[in-house]
């Protein structure tokens, strides 16, 4: 599903880092959390670039609380993702949203539910599991917030 290699640090943080290639043709949210389970990551921060043939999106509309989830089927560049990595239920919580550019250069982009990769994905997971970064349901807003 995926390879990776752990960042050798000289400055002997206490955090790990990965470099992460998700494999051709595979599901990204679905390999970053398996890649977060079997690391136990339960706190981090993810970024990467790439390449998909579709990518899923979520918009949460604040006045009515309702979700709108578009699916574009197409060749694009992920001209950046980003994410962090929470707790939520004493498991891994992913919320990433992405970038991505299409043939004629413009953009679109939001909440990541689902993305197919064609050609690769090169991403950075920094594991701050040294913290704990849990999460609950907001009743106002509809959102896993942070629960510090
Ligand atoms: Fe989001």
């Amino acid at each position: 599903m995926y390879t990776y290699k752990k960042v050798k640090d000289l400055t002997l943080s206490v955090n790990d880092r990965y470099i992460l290639s998700i494999d051709n043709h595979q599901e990204v949210m679905e390999a970053l959390a398996d890649f977060c389970r079997k690391k136990s990551i339960t706190a981090g921060y993810i970024t990467g670039l790439g390449a998909v043939s579709e990518a899923t999106f979520r918009f949460l509309d604040p006045n009515t609380l309702k979700y709108v989830d578009k699916t574009f089927q197409e060749q694009m560049e992920i001209t950046n993702l980003t994410g962090n990595i929470s707790c939520k239920d004493e498991a891994p919580y992913l919320h990433v949203h992405l970038t991505c550019s299409r043939r004629d250069y413009t953009c679109v982009g939001g909440h990541l539910l689902s993305a197919r990769i064609n050609g690769a994905c090169e991403l950075l997971v920094e594991d701050y599991s040294l913290t704990t970064v849990n999460r609950r349901t907001d009743p106002e807003t509809g959102l896993n917030l942070y629960d510090f």
